[in-house]
Parts: structure tokens; C-alpha cells; sequence
């Protein structure tokens, strides 16, 4: 009886996790059907890119899709992706990118899981008010954003939905002695290779460079350790 009711309360909640996964935001032009894991359980999702849908374009707006914005809503994707955590447990992640570049990402992320480098987490920049210090304090993935250049009048190519950061407190960006984020430190020492980081030659470093991405660890001036861009 113990074990039956164990058996329900599984159920239910693997039930309303999938429920989650598949009715709320699902691609439409899945390419590939990943799995995630509940528990002892492995539940199938949807990994795929689309255009953003409503209730993404609803939360992002006035957060990072704001009036100057210098792309339209239509130019972004939205990309479901599967990685491996910092746990080495299989998760789900979402990206904005832009459109031109949605199944190029998908694919990129698709070789980091299949390679097992493992990424801490993958969440819309919103989820943090669309703060860059905060998402990359909290070592959060994360692609399109509407912002300046650190420290210039500038907008950064993450407004255009074509950069990509990953592992920012594995990978920080490093100025002179000035280290962001703040708690990322440590980590400006490349010679001491710890889990997350990106180092040339690397799985995460091969699968941008290959698909003629640029690494801001390879930049002259400052080493942006976390950031790959992709002209488009
Ligand atoms: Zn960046």
C-alpha cells in the first residue's frame, strides 16, 4: 500500500513536470527530442528553437526587450536546450538569440551536452530583472539582453541576440585587475583549470570556434573569458 501510494505521489509529480515542460512554451521546430531526468525517472522534452511565444514576449518586454532595443521582437528566437548541470544531471535551458542564429545554438548546446561540459544553469536574463551583474553573480547562461558595454556608451552585441555567455564566475571578465563578477576572482587565474571553465581547445572553445564564433578569452585588450559572438 506504502509503495503504491510512493507510486502515485511519483506519478503526479512527473505528470505536472511534464505538463510544465510541454504545454507551457514548447518550440514548434523541434529538431531533436531530448530527455530529462525526475527524480530516478527520465521524462521526454522538447528541445527546438521557435519564435518567441506570447507569454515569453510578455516577460521580457520592458525588462530586456525595452524601447531600444535595436532589433524587432520577430528577429528573436526563442531555444530550448539540455545540458549538463554542475551536478552532472541532465536540465533544461532557455535562450534568446537571434533568429539567424537559433539552430546554430541549439546545435552548439546540443554538442556541450552530448560532450558533458557542464553548465551551472541556463535562465532568461529576466529572471534576473535583466540585470547582467546579477545573472552573472548567480553564474547564469545567458544570451540576449538590451545593454551598454561595461563601462561605455555603446550597446553590447547581446542586444543584437548574437553573444553568448557562459559559466560567467568560471569565466569572468577580466580588465586589468578589475575582475566581473565580483565573485569570480579566483577564476581569473586560467593556469588552475577548474570545472565550467572555457579553456582554448576545450569542447565549449571547439564547438563556437568551428562554427567561426568569436571568444572574447582570445580579445588583445580585455579577456572577456564567458562571451562568444557570432556576426550575422
Ligand atoms: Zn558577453
Amino acid at each position: 500500500m506504502k509503495c503504491l501510494r510512493i507510486g502515485l505521489v511519483l506519478t503526479c509529480i512527473v505528470a505536472t513536470f511534464v505538463g510544465c515542460i510541454c504545454t507551457k512554451n514548447t518550440p514548434t521546430e523541434t529538431i531533436s527530442r531530448g530527455t530529462i531526468s525526475a527524480g530516478s525517472m527520465h521524462v521526454p522534452v522538447d528541445i527546438g528553437y521557435s519564435s518567441i511565444p506570447a507569454s515569453v514576449q510578455h516577460k521580457i518586454t520592458g525588462v530586456s526587450f525595452r524601447k531600444r532595443t535595436p532589433v524587432k521582437m520577430s528577429d528573436l528566437s526563442y531555444v530550448k536546450v539540455r545540458y549538463i548541470g554542475f551536478d552532472n544531471k541532465e536540465h533544461m535551458g532557455e535562450l534568446i538569440v537571434h533568429k539567424e542564429l537559433a539552430k546554430e545554438v541549439l546545435t552548439i548546446f546540443e554538442e556541450l551536452y552530448q560532450k558533458k561540459f557542464p553548465i551551472e544553469k541556463i535562465r532568461l536574463i529576466d529572471e534576473y530583472k535583466g540585470s547582467d551583474d546579477l545573472s552573472m553573480k548567480n553564474n547564469n547562461t545567458s544570451a540576449f539582453n538590451t545593454r551598454m558595454i561595461a563601462g561605455k556608451k555603446q550597446l553590447s552585441n547581446h542586444s543584437y541576440g548574437v553573444a553568448i555567455d557562459i559559466n560567467p564566475v568560471q569565466n569572468p571578465e577580466v580588465r586589468g585587475i578589475k575582475v566581473r563578477p565580483g565573485n569570480a576572482k579566483a577564476y581569473a587565474n586560467r593556469q588552475i583549470v577548474r570545472k565550467g571553465m572555457i579553456i582554448k581547445g576545450d569542447a565549449c572553445y571547439s564547438a563556437f570556434k568551428k562554427r567561426d564564433w568569436s571568444w572574447g578569452g582570445e580579445w588583445k585588450n580585455i579577456k572577456d573569458y564567458q562571451h562568444f559572438e557570432k556576426k550575422t
